[in-house]
C-alpha cells in the first residue's frame, strides 16, 4: 500500500514537471515566433525585405499541406497586409481580415481551425493607426447597411477611450485590440481551452502607418 502511494506521488510529481516543461517549451516557442514577426517587420520598415517563401519551390512544397507559424487577425485596410508588413511568404501566416479586426463566428471558426488542426501556437490581433472602422465608431451616428455590425463591435472600446486623455481614435484602436484579445482568450470551447493549457498565446499589436513599425502591446 505504502509503495502504491509512493508510486502515485512520484507519478503525479513527474506529470507536474512534464506539464511545466511543456508550458515552458510553448512559451519559449511563442517568444521565438513573435521574434520572427518582429524581425520581418524590422526588415519591412527599413526597406530591407528578403521576401521569404515566395518561390515556386515553396508553392510545390506546400501543395498538400500547410504549417503556418502564426494566426494574424488584422483589419481589411489595404495599407495593412500582414504578409507584407511582416515580410513573410506563402504558408507562413494564417490570416483573417475584417474591418476593425473584430470577431464574428466565422472569424473565430477560422482561428479555431488554425489552432486545433494546424497546431498554430501564436495568435496576433493587429490594429492600426488611423483605422477607418474605429474612426466611424468614434464619430457615431447611424451606420448604413451591415456597417453597423462593425461599429457596434468596436463601440465598447470607443466608450472606454472617451474617458481617457489623449487621441480618442488612437486610444480606441489600442483598446479594441485588447478587447479582441480578451474575447479570444475566453472563446469557448476551443480557444479558451488551448489558452488555459498554454498551448496557444494571444497577443495584441498596433501597426504605424507612418513608419511601418508594429508594436506588440502589453
Ligand atoms: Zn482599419
Amino acid at each position: 500500500m505504502k509503495t502504491n502511494k509512493y508510486f502515485l506521488f512520484i507519478l503525479a510529481l513527474s506529470m507536474f514537471f512534464a506539464g511545466a516543461k511543456f508550458q515552458a517549451q510553448t512559451q519559449s516557442e511563442v517568444g521565438s515566433l513573435i521574434k520572427k514577426l518582429v524581425d520581418g517587420n524590422k526588415r519591412y520598415a527599413s526597406s530591407k525585405m528578403i521576401h521569404p517563401d515566395q518561390t515556386s519551390a515553396r508553392r510545390t512544397e506546400l501543395k498538400n499541406e500547410q504549417h503556418p507559424f502564426a494566426v494574424v487577425l488584422s483589419c481589411s485596410d489595404s495599407r495593412v497586409p500582414p504578409e507584407v508588413i511582416f515580410d513573410q511568404g506563402i504558408g507562413d501566416l494564417f490570416v483573417i481580415r475584417v474591418a476593425g479586426n473584430v470577431l464574428d463566428d466565422a472569424a473565430i471558426g477560422s482561428i479555431e481551425y488554425a489552432v486545433e488542426h494546424l497546431n498554430v501556437k501564436l495568435i496576433v490581433v493587429l490594429g492600426h493607426e488611423g483605422c477607418g472602422a474605429v474612426s466611424a465608431a468614434v464619430q457615431g451616428g447611424e451606420a448604413p447597411g451591415h456597417l453597423r455590425y462593425l461599429v457596434e463591435a468596436i463601440q465598447p472600446a470607443v466608450e472606454k477611450a472617451k474617458s481617457l486623455s489623449g487621441d480618442v481614435v488612437e486610444n480606441a484602436v489600442r483598446i479594441n485590440v485588447q478587447n479582441v484579445v480578451t474575447q479570444l482568450k475566453s472563446s469557448e470551447p476551443i480557444i479558451e481551452e488551448f489558452v488555459h493549457k498554454k498551448k496557444v498565446d494571444v497577443v495584441g499589436a498596433r501597426y504605424d502607418l507612418d513608419d511601418g513599425s508594429v508594436t506588440f502591446l502589453k
